[in-house]
């Protein structure tokens, strides 16, 4: 039998992270173990408030025995697992943490890293650096210092107050380097239209998500627009891929949205066949989420893995970031390891800086992760 064992895992932001909808200074995640004789294996999977999940249903929902009925006894049976749980509503983030552990667990087992098991590659497209949405000149600063490190950045519109545009010009002031929009379902048809054709201008790449998901006016809109639009809130699975076909260039995948590297593995071949282009995105999230992600960059045309990236603390190591691309380690499995423990003083100064009661909830979860 492989034993499951659950947990929630509190991740402090090092920045405020802000987009059109929603402006977080942490996030949580549900880290899973998989123990299968002497073999252990991690996975992570981040719920997405937008789509309904929480920290409490995914927690309870690992912890249910039928879930561990459904994980069953072989760790090879990676399909037949990903099939059953991707029938279960409303718990992608369960089963993204639940496949990522037993991806994991079956490259430990064969002593191969997960995208040597595919027959992929480590290498992937340069990661871009998500500036979050502020005013026009904190998001010019931001740029200036993110493109020292980075060679793409990913700037977050959606404001609703008239100055999208007026951010793009002030980072495109600043730097020449390749940059992408993703505006999270703000603008109207009508605006969106005029916008398009400013950030084509402007030599922006792409626009993610323009229009709310579903909007009717969706197809029009990719008739219409200068710049490949790529969808995201309006694609979650492979079944969703033929609607996006309709309104959209391209596709962001996720894992913790479509429910692990298998389900993801399914929507860029439904996407490829139907000529979409793919990017690989995440949320905030540890190294642990991260490299099951980087297990399968090669396939993308685009990667935004930058959610490790982003944490005060990361509490797993093992990825390597090295010229603005992030790939996957040669170890076997996922090729991450639980980072070293928070040095005291840190813990001393949030003591200082934090109610007592919260410091002790970030004190337990921090001792949580530790295997
Ligand atoms: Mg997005």
């Amino acid at each position: 039998m492989i034993e499951l064992r659950a947990r929630r895992v509190w991740l402090r932001l090092a920045e405020e992270v802000v987009i059109a909808r929603a402006r977080e200074r942490h996030a949580e995640v549900i880290q899973v173990e998989l123990r299968y004789g002497s073999a252990v294996g991690f996975g992570e999977g981040a719920p997405a408030a937008r789509f309904g999940e929480t920290p409490d249903e995914t927690l309870a929902y690992l912890r249910d025995p039928a879930t561990s009925g459904l994980v069953g006894r072989d760790p090879f049976a990676l399909e037949t697992v990903s099939s059953e749980f991707a029938r279960v509503a409303g718990q992608r983030a369960a089963s993204a943490a639940i496949d990522a552990a037993l991806h994991d667990l079956v490259g430990q087992l064969l002593g191969q890293p997960v995208w040597r098991l595919y027959g992929l590659t480590r290498s992937a497209p340069a990661t871009a650096w998500t500036v979050s949405l502020a005013d026009p000149d904190a998001m010019a600063r931001a740029a200036e210092t993110a493109v020292r490190s980075y060679r793409r950045l990913k700037l977050k519109l959606g404001g609703r107050d008239g100055l999208d545009l007026e951010r793009v010009r002030a980072v495109r002031a600043i730097t020449a380097a390749p940059l992408q929009v993703d505006v999270n379902e703000a603008w109207t048809f009508e605006e969106a239209g005029e916008a398009l054709a400013e950030l084509a201008a402007l030599g922006v790449d792409l626009c993610e998500q323009p229009l709310h998901a579903g909007d009717p006016h969706g197809p029009a809109l990719k008739a219409r627009s200068p710049i490949p639009i790529f969808v995201d809130e309006d694609c979650r699975t492979p079944a969703d891929v033929a609607a996006c076909r309709e309104r959209a260039h391209g596709v962001n995948v996720k894992l913790a949205k479509c429910g692990g590297i298998r389900q993801a593995l399914k929507l860029v071949a439904a996407a490829r066949a139907t000529g979409l282009a793919l990017m690989l995105g995440c949320t905030a999230e540890s190294s642990l989420g991260t490299a099951a992600a980087c297990q399968i960059a090669s396939l993308f045309d685009y990667v935004d893995l930058d959610g490790n990236l982003k944490l005060r603390r990361d509490p797993w190591a093992g990825l390597e970031l090295t010229d603005g691309v992030q790939r996957a380690s040669g170890r076997p499995g996922l090729g991450v390891e639980p980072a070293a423990a928070p040095p005291l003083e840190q813990l001393g100064g949030l003591y200082f800086t934090r109610a007592r009661p919260l410091l002790r909830r970030v004190y337990h979860r921090l001792r949580e992760h530790r295997p």
